[in-house]
């Protein structure tokens, strides 16, 4: 065991005094004691974050052929689409982490995690810098750099508030196992509070009314599972006061899971009337205080209402380390990393991002999608033979899979007919598309796509290709024309990266559930549910979580949920 130069151990150096603390330095060089013959030191792989995206490349990634590091403030995975469950005690928050370390021990014990966040990436030097998680009982403020050949930037996103005063501190997030956590206890709360002998009526209600900003998936399926665990549960044991519980689901669209099918959003919308969910849409929430809510709407105005819990879920921002690192990069106008087909960060070597924190800039999209035609459009002829029209696509698919997805829908016909029509003459080398009639067509899509979906699927599958990209990369820099099968593309020694929609769930509480499928196939009802239940008991990560789930499911059909407030 003395031939392992890459089996490397911690070597903890002071390396500088910075700001008031010293420094230290996580070097992951060889063993002294290396013997001959030496190998060539491993390239080091650094990771950050331990969600979808890192989690599912460090499953995937042959971790003999690189040192690898995994950096995140949390040392287990979490299984996101289960939360809103967790916050009606449907599932405990037990069964839905699995250790990260646990998920290292299976790739041989070769990889190192490090409990901490980095706060600041320096890609000049190839540094990372990061902050002990847990503090340090040693000399020092829990500082240490990192060094990198390879960075994967996993690092999801925050909530975003769009800086509503008051949203930090009075309002629940919905992101985080302890978010779904506290928010079952809150939930718990409200209710003993409007038990108590001596409130009125008025403040026995608002103790029982329970907001929900954001009518996405994450908003519309808490409204629901809350009415679940209200009716099916809390009912019976507080009878006196059930008849007062409100929930309110505020959405300044016109509509709920607008990115979702209309079929499915008239139904989602008429099942919460039959449920007695309030779903007020077109209001936009401008202000929460500790007692009230003030929300606006061009017809009413201003109007406050009290509450007793407030749920914010209106979609997703860029970390602030991450938005640091965007300005040194050149990409201060974005809101999120942007990356190319290959995942890898423009202009930066060695950089990659993946999952929610390297999304698609929305607002951006037809900015960009004319500047690609632009650029293609050498001749200035205005036209664009089916080979480039073929990679132009191919690099907006990647860039915005919405767009693919979309294109697959029926609702497409304009593009779609296009695309076919082009792909039809493909033999042709003579055939030209009009560019105009082209956009025209693409911003179609834009003008539908109305939310870029930030979800698991993109962050697992980006992970997926990452890894199988890391694991070719010695065999593509000894044959850098690529294997034979894709030589001759001139562009890349590996395909870029696609996305493949799968489908969506949206459940809508009462054992319903929608469902989009591909191929533009909706079911809704209590067979989806069904279908729900088994993907995801399916999706888990491990045998242990799904067993966990699983009998969570049962107990919570044979007993009911656990109300205690712990
Ligand atoms: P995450 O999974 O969020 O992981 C980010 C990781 O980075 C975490 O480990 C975090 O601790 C770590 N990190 C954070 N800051 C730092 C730092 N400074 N340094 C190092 N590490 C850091 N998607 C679906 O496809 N289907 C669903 O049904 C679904 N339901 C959802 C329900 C809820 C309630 C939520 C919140 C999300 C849901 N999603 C769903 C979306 C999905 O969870 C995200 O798209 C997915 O988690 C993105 O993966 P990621 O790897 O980019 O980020």
């Amino acid at each position: 065991s003395g031939r392992r130069p890459g089996v490397s151990n911690l070597l903890l150096v002071v390396a500088a005094a910075s700001s008031g603390g010293l420094v230290a330095y996580a070097d992951s060089g060889s063993d002294a004691a290396v013997q001959q013959p030496q190998l060539p030191p491993r390239k080091k792989v650094v990771v950050l974050g331990t969600g979808w995206g890192g989690t599912t490349f460090l499953r995937n990634l042959d971790s003999r052929l690189y040192d690898v590091q995994v950096i995140s403030p949390r040392n287990y995975f979490a299984f996101t689409p289960l939360l809103p469950s967790v916050t009606s005690g449907t599932v405990e928050p037990r069964s839905i982490v699995e250790p990260i370390r646990r998920v290292l021990e299976k790739k041989g014990g070769e990889i190192k995690f490090w409990e901490a966040e980095c706060f600041k990436i320096d890609p000049q030097s190839k540094k990372i810098h990061c902050r002990s998680n847990v503090g340090t009982n040693l000399e020092g403020n829990g500082e240490f750099l990192v060094d990198y050949d390879y960075l994967v930037v996993a690092v999801g996103a925050r909530t975003n508030t769009f800086n509503t005063p008051g949203v930090v501190e009075n309002c629940h997030f919905l992101k985080e196992v302890e978010d779904a956590q506290k928010i079952r206890r809150s939930v718990m709360d409200c209710f003993e509070r409007a038990s108590l002998p001596f409130l009125n009526e008025e403040e026995r209600k608002k103790n029982l009314h329970f907001v929900v900003v954001g009518g996405g998936p994450t908003g519309v399926e808490f409204a629901a599972s809350l009415h679940d665990f209200v009716t099916e549960d809390l009912s019976k044991l507080y009878p006196s006061i059930q008849h007062l519980v409100k929930i309110s689901l505020i959405e300044a669209a016109d509509h709920i899971l607008t990115m979702f099918d209309k079929r499915i959003t008239n139904f989602a919308e008429d099942k919460f009337g039959r449920d007695g969910i309030d779903v007020k849409t077109g209001y936009k929430v401008v202000k929460v205080s500790k007692d009230d809510i003030t929300m606006q709407n061009p017809a009413t105005g201003d109007i406050s209402v009290p509450y007793g819990m407030a749920v914010w879920s209106t979609g997703i921002g860029t970390r602030p380390f991450v938005v640091e690192f965007m300005k040194q990069i050149g990409q201060a106008n974005r809101r999120v990393l942007a990356t190319d087909e290959w995942l890898r960060v423009r202009e930066c070597d060695g950089v990659y991002a993946i999952g929610d924190c390297a999304t698609i800039n929305q607002r951006k999209v037809m900015e960009d999608i004319s500047e690609i035609f632009r650029v293609a459009d050498k001749d200035k002829s205005g036209t664009l033979t089916v080979k480039e029209i073929q990679d132009i696509l191919d690099d907006i698919y990647v860039r915005y899979p919405q767009v693919q997805l979309y294109l697959k829908s029926k609702q497409m016909n304009g593009i779609a007919d296009l695309v076919r029509s082009a792909k039809g003459d493909a033999e042709k080398e003579s055939v030209e598309l009009n560019i105009e009639e082209f956009k025209k067509a693409l911003s179609l899509v834009d003008s539908q796509v109305k939310f870029l979906p930030a979800t698991a699927q993109v962050a697992s599958q980006q992970g997926q290709y990452l890894a199988r990209c890391f694991n070719k990369m010695k065999d593509a820099e000894e044959n850098p024309e690529g294997p034979i099968r894709i030589r001759g593309e001139g562009r890349h020694r590996f395909r870029p990266f696609r996305y493949r929609h799968l489908g969506q769930f949206a459940p809508l509480g009462g054992e319903q559930t929608a469902a989009q499928l591909p191929g533009d196939w909706i079911s809704i009802g209590h067979s989806s549910q069904w279908l729900w239940y088994s993907v995801y008991a399916t999706k888990q990560i491990s045998w242990r979580t799904r067993m966990l789930v699983v009998s969570d499911w049962t107990r919570r059909f044979i007993f009911g949920r656990d109300s205690s407030c712990i």
